[in-house]
């Protein structure tokens, strides 16, 4: 293993897995720490999700340097710090606190940070990031519930983050290639600042950053960035060839389900072109939940009596005008907690009922499906929609699985996804 990366989010993770995975590097994703027993003999990176991008900033540095011991141990020697690509944070943290905590934890001396992912809108210019061609703090982020973003200038922002000094790397020297960038990275050094904003544009600027950080240590930002290491890593001898993702994933032989616990309209979409294309399907209603009317055992009874041609489907997705009305009667979080709790337990069930191939709607219900099936890693395999690969477990019962963040894949993800299996 050569690249070990600790992600401050679930599909954020999977976002830089299957970035890495694309570019030629075989990726294993954890999804708790520590994962047990993996072999790693085949990964040339592992990717640990944490949940760490609004909990107390001690916290999240806790957890990172745990995870940065445990990548150590397991023999990685550079290191990708992940978050999200509009540098989601408060004045507190966290992630200033986390890149000083882990290049002092590391030995680096020098990083750089850069969320550009132009691929999806976010492009640095001038050390301000901007979000489909507006300032970050005019776009949409300027009101997030946890992470308002009032301030485009990245120096800025990370500079009232952390006590270490930040400087910037700016568009010129990027354009100018990697030998450019590489004698900005010592020029920002030298000068004592020690963690540089990276100003980029295009997709031909990222792959010139990966070419120039190939050698650092650490290296912190969005999954854009990471475009061009695993090129960079070969070229600099670090690894010996890349690999090209699989076209398809050897899944373990069994019955597929889809379990859709998301309520965002291309889940729903996705559930109407499946009911409508004749796949079963059995609606999880929550006042019969909370009525002790619905039960997991129905659900899975109902699964096994199906005839097995089309991926079965248990669904929870529901119009926003519905879903209110149930939240109103038992409460928001209640409501979500049981349906995420029926859900889970059917999920945990599906091994011993001989079901192997598994879909998930939902990032939250997509969480509590993979901790019920007790999966602490997963290899990634090829991606069905942009942002959503198959994976298959290497802990836990073996199953493959696509955990769809609810607002993901085209109408037709629940039909599709089947032909990327073996
Ligand atoms: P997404 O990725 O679309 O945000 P999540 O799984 O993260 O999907 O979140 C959906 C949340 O809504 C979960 O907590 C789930 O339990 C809850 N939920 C699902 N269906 C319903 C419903 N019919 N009524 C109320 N809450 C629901």
């Amino acid at each position: 293993m050569l690249l070990g990366c600790i992600a401050d989010d679930l599909t954020g993770a999977t976002d830089l897995s299957l970035m890495l995975s694309r570019e030629g590097l075989r990726t294993v994703q954890t999804t708790s720490l520590p994962p047990g027993d993996l072999d790693l003999a085949e990964a040339d990176a592992v990717v640990v999700a944490l949940k760490s991008r609004t909990i107390p900033a001690a916290e999240a540095v806790a957890q990172s340097l745990a995870a940065a011991d445990w990548l150590l141990a397991a023999g990685a020697r550079r290191f990708f710090f992940k978050y999200c690509s509009t540098f989601d944070s408060t004045d507190e943290g966290n992630i200033g606190p986390v890149a000083a905590a882990l290049m002092q934890r590391l030995g680096a001396r020098f990083t750089i940070a850069c969320p550009a992912f132009p691929a999806t809108g976010r492009a640095i210019y001038q050390g301000h990031l901007f979000v489909n061609g507006v300032p970050l703090n005019e776009s949409g982020m300027r009101d997030h519930p946890l992470t308002p973003m009032r301030d485009s200038d990245l120096r800025r922002v990370l500079q009232r983050q952390t006590a270490v000094k930040v400087g910037h790397v700016a568009y010129a020297d990027v354009d100018a290639g990697p030998a450019a960038i590489a004698h900005a990275f010592e020029r920002e050094q030298k000068a004592g600042r020690a963690i540089a904003i990276v100003d980029a544009l295009t997709d031909a600027h990222l792959r010139a950053i990966g070419g120039a950080a190939a050698s650092l240590t650490l290296v912190t930002g969005g999954s854009g960035v990471a475009i061009g290491l695993p090129a960079a890593y070969c070229d600099a001898g670090l690894i010996g060839a890349l690999t090209p993702p699989p076209p398809a994933i050897a899944a373990p032989q069994g019955r597929a389900v889809i379990l859709a616990g998301s309520c965002s309209a291309a889940t729903r979409g996705q559930v109407e072109v499946a009911i409508k294309a004749g796949n079963p399907a059995f609606r999880i209603d929550p006042i019969a939940i909370a009525e002790g009317r619905l039960t997991p055992a129905q659900a899975i009874d109902w699964l096994d009596g199906q005839p097995g041609e089309a991926a079965p489907l248990v669904y929870s997705s529901d119009d926003p005008d519905s879903v209110r009305l149930v939240q109103d009667r038992l409460g928001r979080d209640h409501a979500g907690r049981i349906v995420e709790e029926l859900l889970a337990s059917v999920a945990a069930a599906l091994p011993a009922h001989g079901f192997t191939r598994i879909l998930v709607a939902g990032g939250e219900t997509s969480g509590a499906v993979v901790n019920a099936l007790g999966v602490k890693a997963l290899s990634i395999g090829p991606e069905i929609d942009p942002g959503v690969p198959w994976t298959r477990s290497l802990s836990g019962p073996d199953v493959a699985l696509a955990l769809k963040s609810g607002n993901f894949g085209a109408p037709d993800f629940f039909l599709k996804a089947w032909r990327y299996l073996r």
